[in-house]
């Protein structure tokens, strides 16, 4: 029995399915979950003392490489200034016009403690200000566990079989419409369904969260537009692609401005961290100045501002997206070209420092249906191949695979033998 075979025992009488974030667990692979004693650059090391070229990046946030020196010593000198003092500091007001700076359409900004906070509150703040309670979300995106956004949602609750949670009251979810993935029809139709009705339409502009999908072209900008027919408003969820896709998210390689935007993960270079931000107008529409309530003691916190201020200065380095850009698709069409020598279907999606893997004979994925009919068990197989060979990737087909910038031509070489070998296995 390894390690981190005992400790999962162990952490199963005491936590509920031994993780406190459910794709941790290791369900849909199966097998215990590694237990991680630390991790450093591209490489995370398990309490058994084996390392492990890493892409899942901590779900993203760590995609500088792991215990960056900056954001470690940025962390430091906060720490030794106090850990929270529940009263405004001047960091909050730099990450405010950091973020601005990366983000124009983030004219103001408020930050929060997850990227579930950022997404709640965002619909929040669209339905008070449009005074309208109806939304829509897309079918496979996840947006975090909010009750409102528990519906046909993607990551862990798709993973587990349970897109619809019990215990979100049916009430609240009929003001939660769905349509599909880079399907405009479909929006069309709930939209004419419902007139006067929608506050706003939340999307996840590359959907990470049911693997990884790429918007069709024109997609969003048509979303956009369709919101400005309707008097609703674009909520954009950079939660993920936020300064991944590129140096100013996902809005900025796609030319679409959204009303509002949130945020999460990289801003907080590995705090807790949420943000969500937009037009002026709409963000003053915020208790003390406006109406519509939203608070958190601990948000804004000096200790995970200075890491998500350094994470944001070291990220807004051209050169750095640059590297990204061409470490992400040079392991895409590695893995492309792999897969193909062993006589393996494989689509790969990847735009920026994110990529997603398909065991299907479909030509392409593009919504969450073709999603769903990439091969488990094939998956599930690559997935265990390729831990044993030192690789770790994300548990589930229905999450993304993210690059960092401490990965370099030696981690992709290693993972491009790795799968070879996987590939002929399966
Ligand atoms: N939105 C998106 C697009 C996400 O990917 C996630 C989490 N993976 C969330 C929101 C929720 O963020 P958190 O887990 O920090 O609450």
């Amino acid at each position: 029995m390894s390690r981190s075979d005992e400790l999962f025992q162990q952490a199963l009488k005491s936590i509920p399915g031994g993780v406190n974030s459910p794709v941790r667990a290791f369900k849909s692979v199966g097998g215990s979950p590694l237990f991680i004693d630390r991790a450093d650059g591209a490489y995370i090391y398990d309490v058994d003392g084996k390392a492990y070229i890493d892409y899942v990046g901590s779900w993203g946030p760590m995609i500088m490489g792991h215990n960056h020196p900056a954001i470690r010593q940025a962390v430091i000198d906060a720490v030794n200034h106090g850990l929270s003092f529940g009263a405004p500091t001047a960091i909050e007001t730099t990450v405010a016009e950091q973020i601005h700076a990366l983000m124009p359409s983030m004219e103001k900004v408020r930050m929060v403690n997850s990227g579930t906070e950022a997404t709640m509150s965002a619909i929040r703040l669209a339905r008070g200000y449009t005074g309208r309670d109806k939304f829509i979300k897309f079918e496979g995106c996840y947006h975090g566990h909010a009750d409102t956004l528990l519906v046909k949602a993607g990551s862990g609750a798709l993973t587990l079989g349970e897109p619809d949670s019990p215990g979100v009251p049916a009430d609240f979810a009929r003001h939660t419409l769905t349509a599909t993935y880079n399907d405009l029809d479909s929006v069309k139709t709930l939209f004419e369904q419902n007139p006067d009705q929608i506050a706003a339409i939340i999307v996840e502009p590359v959907a990470g969260n049911m693997n990884c999908i790429l918007p069709n072209p024109g997609f969003l900008p048509a979303l956009r537009a369709l919101c400005d027919q309707y008097g609703s408003l674009l909520i954009i969820d950079e939660v993920m692609t936020g300064f991944r896709v590129s140096r100013g998210g996902a809005q900025e390689y796609y030319n679409v401005t959204p009303d509002l935007t949130t945020l999460g993960k990289i801003i907080g270079g590995g705090m807790p961290v949420g943000a969500f931000g937009g037009r002026s107008e709409i963000m003053d529409y915020l208790a003390p100045l406006g109406p519509v309530y939203q608070a958190g003691t601990l948000s804004g916190n000096p200790v995970a501002m200075a890491a998500g201020h350094a994470s944001l200065n070291l990220i807004s380095d051209e050169k750095v997206h640059l590297h990204l850009q061409q470490s992400s698709e040079q392991l895409a069409q590695g893995l492309r070209e792999r897969a193909q020598r062993q006589n393996v279907n494989l689509i790969v999606n990847q735009v920026g420092a994110m990529m997603g893997y398909f065991f299907t004979d479909l030509p392409q994925v593009t919504c969450f249906s073709e999603s769903c009919q990439s091969d488990k068990e094939r998956f599930n197989k690559f997935f265990h191949l390729m831990l044993e060979q030192g690789i770790y990737l994300a548990p589930s087909p229905f999450e993304a695979t993210f690059m960092s910038a401490a990965h370099g031509q030696r981690e992709i070489n290693a993972t491009l033998d790795a799968a070879d070998y996987a590939f002929s296995k399966l």
